[in-house]
C-alpha cells in the first residue's frame, strides 16, 4: 500500500457566497462544510495524513473545525488557490507520502468510495481526476445574446478529490508557481505528464452559493412523523376550544387551560416529531402559570422548537373525535385558525372529525378525544 496524504484547501475568503464566514465554514445541518470534509479523509483508512491550507485569520475557528479530528495539521495557504496548494505540498514534503489527494474544503460529500476508487487509480497512473459529465446543451453567451452552441461532446466536469504521485505534482507546482491554471491536473497536462479519469460523484458538489447550502441542506434532511392523543371531559359552559376556534355548544370542556383538545394533540405531534418529550413536561399542569392559558402558545412554542432545530412542517393534521359540537361547519375554520398559528399555508394543515357510533365515552358525550399526526423535514 502507498502511503497518502490529504491536502484540504480552505485559504479562500468565499466573496461569491455572501455571508460573514468564508463558505468552507458555513454549516450543514448544524456541522461545518470543512468539519464534514475533514472527518471524509480523516477517517478513511486509506489516508494517514490530512493537511490543510488555511488562511491565517480562520486560525481560531479550523482549530475548533478540526477538534478530535486526529492527525490533521494546518499550514497557512497563499493568495490563491494554486499557492495554497502548493504551499500545502511544500508543508508535505518534510515526510513525503508517496500520493497526494488534493480536494476543495467547501466539497462536504465526498464518498469514501470516491476516495478509495482514486487511491486505487493511482497505482498505474500519474494523475487521476473524478468527472461527471455534461448533461444540459452549452451555450456561449455574449451577455443576454446566445453566439453560439458548444459541442458537448467528450466534454466532463472535473471534480476533486484530484489524486497524483507526490513528487510529480509538487515538482509542477514548483516549476509552474505563479502561472495561473484552474485545477492541479492542469499542471500535469502542461507539463505533458497523463491524467486519467474515474467517476465522479453527482453529490459531491462544491458548495459556491448560499443556493447550493441550501440543495444540499435539503438533500441531507429527513422526514419524520410524530403523533399526538388527548382527551377532555365535559363540564359546566357554553362553548368549547377546538383547534383555536371558540365553538358553542351545551358544555364546556374541563382543563387547567383553555382545554383545547385539538392543539393539546397537534402540541404533542410536534414534539414527538423533534423528540421532545410531551405537552406536560414543557407546560406543567402544577404551574399555576399555565391556568386558563390559551394552547395556541403551547402549539407555537413546539413549533418553534421545531424551527430551532431547522425543521419545516410538511403537514399537521388533525382527527376530532365527538357526537357534538358537530364539527362539520367550523371546520375550514379551524384549518384556518390552525395555519395562522404557526404561519404556514392552510394545504399543510388538515382537520378531519368522527363521530364514535354512540360508543365509548364519546359516544356517551362525557368529552372530546383528539388525534394529530405532524409530518416534518428535520
Ligand atoms: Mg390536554
Amino acid at each position: 500500500m502507498p502511503t497518502c496524504a490529504a491536502l484540504i484547501v480552505a485559504a479562500g475568503r468565499g466573496q461569491r457566497f455572501g455571508g460573514n464566514l468564508p463558505k468552507q465554514y458555513a454549516p450543514l445541518r448544524g456541522e461545518r462544510l470543512l468539519r464534514r470534509t475533514l472527518r471524509a479523509f480523516s477517517t478513511h483508512p486509506g489516508v494517514q495524513r490530512v493537511m490543510v491550507a488555511i488562511h491565517p485569520d480562520d486560525a481560531a475557528t479550523f482549530a475548533e473545525t478540526a477538534e478530535g479530528f486526529p492527525g490533521v495539521e494546518a499550514v497557512h495557504g497563499g493568495a490563491t488557490r494554486q499557492d495554497s496548494v502548493r504551499l500545502g505540498l511544500e508543508a508535505l514534503a518534510k515526510s513525503a507520502p508517496d500520493v497526494v489527494l488534493i480536494h476543495d474544503g467547501a466539497r462536504p460529500m465526498v464518498s469514501a468510495a470516491l476516495i478509495d476508487s482514486i487511491i486505487g487509480a493511482l497505482d498505474s497512473a500519474k494523475g487521476v481526476l473524478p468527472v461527471v459529465p455534461v448533461i444540459d446543451t452549452l451555450k456561449r453567451v455574449d451577455g443576454a445574446r446566445v453566439g453560439e452552441t458548444v459541442p458537448r461532446e467528450n466534454l466532463v466536469r472535473a471534480q476533486t478529490p484530484q489524486g497524483f504521485q507526490f513528487a510529480d505534482i509538487l515538482a509542477v507546482h514548483r516549476q509552474f508557481a505563479g502561472q495561473a491554471l484552474t485545477d492541479d491536473a492542469a499542471l500535469l497536462e502542461r507539463a505533458g505528464l497523463g491524467v486519467v479519469t474515474v467517476p465522479g460523484d453527482e453529490t459531491n458538489i462544491k458548495v459556491t452559493t448560499m443556493d447550493d447550502l441550501a440543495r444540499l441542506t435539503a438533500a441531507l434532511s429527513e422526514t419524520r412523523v410524530g403523533q399526538g392523543f388527548d382527551v377532555h371531559r365535559f363540564g359546566p359552559g357554553d362553548s368549547v376550544w377546538l383547534c383555536g376556534l371558540k365553538v358553542p355548544h351545551t358544555h364546556g370542556l374541563v382543563g387547567h387551560s383553555d382545554a383545547d383538545v385539538a392543539l393539546h394533540a397537534g402540541t404533542d405531534a410536534l414534539l414527538g416529531a423533534i423528540g421532545d418529550g410531551d405537552i406536560g413536561q414543557h407546560f406543567p399542569p402544577t404551574d399555576p402559570k399555565w391556568r386558563g392559558a390559551r394552547s395556541d402558545q403551547f402549539l407555537k412554542h413546539a413549533y418553534g422548537l421545531l424551527t430551532a432545530r431547522g425543521g419545516t412542517l410538511v403537514h399537521l393534521d388533525f382527527t376530532i373525535i365527538c357526537e357534538r359540537p358537530k364539527v362539520g361547519p367550523h371546520r375550514d375554520a379551524m384549518r384556518a385558525s390552525v395555519a395562522k398559528i404557526l404561519g404556514v399555508e392552510e394545504h399543510r394543515i388538515s382537520v378531519k372529525a368522527t363521530t364514535t357510533e354512540g360508543l365509548g365515552f364519546t359516544g356517551r358525550q362525557e368529552g372530546i378525544a383528539a388525534q394529530a399526526v405532524a409530518t416534518i423535514r428535520i
